[in-house]
């Protein structure tokens, strides 16, 4: 049944409700339990020595895997469309994983998107290129630029992501996924913004698919996870590593990540709804310069939105410029909120304000961020599920202190 099914179906049930020994009559639980249990045992050693193996699928050891690792990692794999996934520790550790997994019999060269997540650009200028793997940036919304970066630099990965923070920016992953495909260069896709309910990158040649679980698929604010989802010719390399790294997740944070996961299109359908209201008020408001959103008909990306996107579902964050402010007035606003909550990190149930210069791109030069159009006034907002009127009448209140 599970290719048939919608998300909305494949978030409830996929990976839950596993029977133990389909042999044996007996009671079955309607969610996956929290395996706690750091190591297993068969009753015939044979048993354990096919689970070292390979040779057959098992529970051995808690860096590996557990049976509630094992129930999140289906669920995702099903919603993205992958062969296999592996959960880590956090987002940043799955990007690792994705990366080193790709790179590990590949050119040491990453072709990069010059609009990455800040902590990601950190990774790999404080991480990669320190271990002799060469980084090219090239702007991904300028697919001539991408084809020819490929064509120069022949990389042995490459790594964008599907909304780019925080301009919103919006990629033709068609496009480069078939670029990726004819070159035979694996594609990382951190679909962190877009969820697999707007956009499957696997559908587009993605070899790997990132998510930062902590933001929309757990979507309450209360848990730290990654997720890498694998197409099947590199996901054997992908699990061999880890089992030596050892990023995993715990038990109780696959749990909360997968409880999340069964309501995250409901979630995510409002975000939308709720961002996109946002968005068109924000247009109106005296004290705004200027809105970025994907449904915007004038977004540079338009084209690739239109394409790309999952019908009417724009993505649920907002971004926008605030008349002449500078830092101080940027944080009179912030200041002045009573319940949009004021914090770093995006995707929950509660709408969110941040100020990109101080927080996201904080490392990156001032005069580098102007020339990437992150400017010291624009402020990112990450709609939850609130009543969209009582988020535009704090907002309202706000923008005016
Ligand atoms: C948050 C985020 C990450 C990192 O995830 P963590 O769970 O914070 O490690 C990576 N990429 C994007 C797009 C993110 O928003």
């Amino acid at each position: 049944m599970e290719k048939k099914i919608s998300q909305h179906s494949r978030a409830v049930h996929v990976g839950d409700r596993k029977r133990p020994d389909p042999s044996q009559p007996g009671w079955v639980p309607v969610t996956t339990p929290i395996h706690l249990a750091a190591s297993y045992f068969y009753s015939d050693m044979n048993d354990l020595d096919r689970v070292f193996g390979n040779e057959m699928p098992g529970q051995s050891y808690g860096r590996y895997g557990n049976p509630t690792s094992d129930a999140l990692e289906e669920l995702i794999s099903s919603l993205e469309g992958g062969a296999g996934s592996l959960a880590c520790s956090t987002g940043m550790a799955a990007l690792h994983m994705a990366i080193s997994t790709a790179l590990i019999d590949r050119r040491r060269t990453i072709l990069a998107g010059s609009l990455l997540y800040g902590a990601t650009l950190g990774m790999l200028a404080k991480v990669f290129e320190p271990a002799g793997v060469d980084v090219v940036y090239v702007d991904f919304c300028d697919d001539t630029a991408v084809a020819a970066a490929i064509e120069q630099h022949r990389p042995g990965a490459i790594l964008m992501e599907t909304i780019a923070n925080p301009l919103v920016r919006v990629p033709a992953l068609d496009r480069i996924g078939a670029l990726a495909r004819a070159a035979d260069i694996p594609l990382i896709v951190d679909n962190t913004f877009a969820t697999p309910l707007i956009i499957r990158p696997m559908e587009y040649g993605a070899s790997f698919v990132v998510h930062s679980l902590t933001k929309y698929l757990s979507g309450h604010g209360d848990t730290m996870g990654g997720i890498v989802v694998s197409d099947e010719a590199n996901l054997a390399q992908l699990k061999a590593l880890s089992r030596t790294v050892g990023f995993t997740l715990g038990p109780f944070e696959c749990y909360l990540a997968m409880r999340g996961t069964k309501t995250f299109p409901l979630r995510m359908e409002k975000q939308c709804a709720n961002a996109r209201k946002l968005a068109d008020w924000l247009v109106t408001h005296p004290a705004v310069s200027r809105v970025y959103y994907p449904a915007d008909p004038n977004h540079p990306d338009a084209g690739n939105i239109k394409r790309l996107f999952a019908e009417g579902l724009y993505g649920g964050i907002v971004s926008f410029e605030v008349k002449d402010a500078g830092r101080e007035q940027i944080f009179r606003v912030m200041n002045a909120l009573r319940m949009v909550v004021p914090a770093t990190s995006l995707g929950d149930v509660h709408t969110m304000m941040l100020y990109p210069a101080m927080a996201s791109h904080r490392d990156i030069a001032p005069k580098h961020r102007a020339r990437l159009g992150i400017h010291d006034n624009l402020l990112r907002l990450s709609a939850g599920i609130e009543a969209v009127e009582d988020i535009i009448a704090d907002l309202d209140q706000a923008l005016r202190s």
